[in-house]
């Protein structure tokens, strides 16, 4: 009989449970106590949906408090000196403070760093490897949440582990000269006690996470793989090693010949790849084909999975099971909360709930015939059918103007040596001209007043007023700074993607589609369903009025293309790189409204480009082809006059620096004020060609820096950066900090740039 099951179940619960109660713990509203209790009951619930959808198996282990990379380093004992763990059980605070420097009991610390959990938009807690690393079993999470589950379902539990070589592949260590892959000799013994002890709770399936495999892997680690997995034997227990986000590849080969019970693979990323696996693996081994997307929110193409499947099941009977592509930590819960949402529209989506009926369904059409399905098949294909013939989804106008792209759109008219003479001439800007990234703080009074809007609670009139008064308080404020270009500070905005997409055409929003961004902290990804459009001009209104506020130049403030897409669910009947071509579009409409307003500089973000890099580098030259090409469309419109920024929030780009110079971007402003060195490190390589703002003032944390230390990381900048190509800016936008720390540290940066200018003329 086929099996059905899941990889792993989102944790943070339909209405957020998850997020509230650990807020409230660590605010110290509830004790460990109920937020344990709050925990259980989460994972009964999602235990029970599981069941109910038909699954033969489900998962244990996968839940989690932050994340669960934290989850394995405290699983294994990792804990850097500095929460002074001292052996035993790591303990929840230590936990808590592990992953955020603060908890309710001990000494705040920093917290370990956090960074991108391959291409998704989740956020791990990077491991901390130092050379003399020791390792020892110290939590039982794991196997008390296990046997939570068998209370649940008896044998049908599948305790998940994150395997040990993609564990230690995502650990950083200080020293880099050092070999990660030397501790792997310490780390397998606990590994081995994991899985004896497992083992003698009476499991028989563990579910071994090694995503790597989708990733180019030097030799040494393909080999480490065989050597590692040979050790890992424990009778009696079987070991479903499952790889997702993209196919095997180069590792397919290595992947199927492990010692292990059983290979699940991404059958929707690595969908040209089934066959192959199929072929390669033994049958005597279980292949788990993961081929409902877990990373995205439509529905299937049931009869089209079932024709793929329909020779493996002859092949392999009882040994194909089938699962989502990977965990549903990166869907959200359940459609069936959505209330608001058109009910076309809905049909064509499945949330993780709904994933888990496609993968059933599937499962019954293989077992059962598809006749035992039949309703569902039918319902199936009658809202696919709907989707591909609906007059919502194409917009012939769009198509259109996409196949007439003339020659040359994405070229501004003249290169930058010229542009920048006409600049200089309209903008009469000073050396080390001054500027910020675009948000001023979004204060308790903004954001009341949004949600009162919002609700119906003010009139729409009042609400303008309110923002025209916010924007000229905000002027008023650079006036006084003595910034030399200013914006209107985004009060408007609830979120940088949001606003744009609430009034682009095939957007649409989700009322509890949230998904987990990192820890407690939860995002709500639009969903793009059609042909983007822009129906009316979008922020033109506000620029203007600002501008007509003062005579300094004022910045439009747009979200760039590969962002609004980076930040969405994408539809999955188009390529990628069309979608972002019609928002690229529908952009550069804006920008050319902006001009023709009056608007002498306009900021293109981008903060997205860089998490949008593929797995594979081989696959790096084309996404950046077509994402520079949208940048370039939305920006190429303007007159020579007229000067494009663009902003990006981090500093390793020293891999992608020439597409960002193929942005042609007049401007970038940059993150550099937390790693400035590595900022510098890429200009030592290559010359940018254009202007350039590394932030001299880091956001991110309250500190103010000094007039000494901005002036000190400009002259740094000036080392690799011509003075006349240097901007003086924070690292990024100001809404999450208060006023009184903007008043400080724009004042100080602007003094910085007025000694620097007097000291240099
Ligand atoms: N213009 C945006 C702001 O200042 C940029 C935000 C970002 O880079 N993430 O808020
Ligand atoms: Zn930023």
């Amino acid at each position: 009989m086929t099996i059905a099951h899941n990889l792993g179940f989102p944790r943070i619960g339909i209405k957020r449970e998850m997020k509230k109660a650990v807020e409230a713990y660590w605010q110290g509203k509830i004790d460990s106590q109920a937020l344990e209790q709050t925990g259980q009951a989460l994972r009964q619930r999602h235990w029970q949906l599981q069941l109910q959808a038909g699954l033969d198996w489900i998962p244990a282990g996968d839940f989690s408090w932050y994340d669960h990379v934290l989850d394995t380093s405290c699983l294994l004992g990792c804990v850097p000196e500095r929460f002074q763990h001292s052996g035993g059980n790591v303990s929840l605070d230590t936990y808590f403070r592990m992953a955020r420097g603060r908890a309710p009991s001990g000494d705040p610390q920093p917290a370990c760093e956090m960074t991108k959990w391959f291409d998704t938009n989740y956020h791990y807690i990077v491991p901390e490897l130092h050379p003399e690393q020791t390792f020892s079993l110290s939590s039982d999470k794991l196997f008390k949440e296990t046997t939570e589950a068998q209370a649940v379902a008896g044998e049908a539990v599948k305790p998940v582990i994150l395997g040990p070589l993609s564990w230690l592949w995502l650990g950083k260590c200080q020293d880099d000269k050092f070999n990660k892959l030397d501790l792997l000799p310490r780390l397998l013994p606990v590994y081995g006690e994991i899985l004896a002890r497992l083992s003698a709770q009476g499991i028989s399936w563990v579910q071994m996470d090694e995503p790597i495999l989708a990733l180019d892997l030097p030799g040494e680690w393909q080999t480490a793989f065989e050597n590692a997995y040979n050790k890992l034997q424990i009778r009696g227990l079987n070991q479903l090693l499952t790889v997702y986000f993209g196919p095997l590849e180069d590792n397919l080969k290595l992947a199927c010949d492990l010692p292990v019970a059983g290979l699940h693979v991404d059958g929707v990323r690595g969908a040209g790849e089934l066959a192959r696996v199929d072929d390669w693996l033994s049958t005597h081994k279980v292949l788990s084909a993961g081929i409902i997307d877990g990373r995205n929110i439509w529905r299937a193409d049931l009869d089209r999975q079932l024709e793929k499947l329909a020779p493996m099941h002859q092949r392999r009977g009882g040994n194909l099971w089938l699962a989502p592509s990977c965990s549903l930590l990166h869907t959200p819960v359940d459609l069936s909360a959505e209330t608001k949402l058109d009910p076309e529209l809905k049909s064509w989506l499945a949330f993780s709930v709904q994933k888990l009926d496609e993968v059933v369904t599937l499962k019954r059409a293989l077992s059962e015939g598809p006749d035992s399905v039949a309703q569902q098949l039918d319902e199936c294909r009658k809202a696919l059918d709907a989707r591909r013939h609906s007059s919502r989804v194409t917009h012939p106008e769009v198509r259109q103007r996409m196949s007439e792209i003339p020659q040359g759109y994405d070229q501004r008219a003249n290169p930058y040596a010229i542009r920048r003479q006409a600049q200089r001439q309209k903008l009469q800007l000073p050396l080390l001209p001054t500027t910020t990234i675009g948000s001023f703080p979004q204060t308790r009074e903004i954001r009341a007043k949004r949600r009162a809007f919002k609700n119906g609670d003010i009139p729409e009139p009042d609400y303008l007023a309110f923002l025209r008064e916010q924007i000229a308080f905000m002027v008023k404020k650079q006036e006084e700074y003595g910034l030399d270009v200013l914006v209107h500070g985004e009060p408007e905005r609830n979120d940088m993607v949001e606003y744009f997409g609430e009034q682009l055409s095939g957007y649409a929003f989700t009322e509890n589609g949230w998904v987990q961004s990192y820890g407690s902290r939860c995002v709500k990804p639009p969903v793009i369903y059609g042909d983007v459009a822009r129906p009316r001009a979008m922020t033109v209104e506000w620029i203007r009025y600002a501008q007509s506020l003062t005579d300094k130049p004022m910045k439009g403030m747009l979200t760039g293309p590969v962002t609004m897409l980076q930040w969405s669910f994408v539809r999955d009947d188009l390529p990628r790189s069309d979608t972002c071509l019609q928002i690229a579009l529908a952009l550069r409409d804006e920008v050319s409204d902006l001009e023709k307003a009056g608007i002498g500089v306009i900021q293109i973000d981008e903060p997205a480009l860089r998490e949008g890099l593929p797995l594979r580098k081989k696959d790096w030259p084309a996404y950046l082809e077509w994402a520079v090409r949208s940048f370039r469309i939305a920006a190429a419109c303007v007159k020579d006059e007229t000067q494009i920024h663009t902003h990006m929030c981090y500093a390793e780009f020293n891999d992608i620096i020439e597409s960002i110079a193929a942005l042609d971007a007049d401007v970038i402003t940059i993150e550099t004020s937390r790693s400035k060195m590595e900022l510098l490190d890429a200009f030592s390589n290559f010359e940018y060609p254009n202007e350039i703002g590394p932030g001299v003032y880091d956001i991110h944390s309250p500190n103010i820096p000094t007039v000494a230390e901005i002036v000190a990381l400009l002259e740094a900048a000036m080392e690799k950066i011509p003075v006349d190509r240097l901007w003086v800016n924070p690292d990024c936008g100001l809404k999450t900090r208060q006023w009184p720390e903007v008043d400080e540290a724009l004042t100080h940066l602007v003094t910085a740039a007025k000694l620097l200018r007097a000291s240099l003329a």
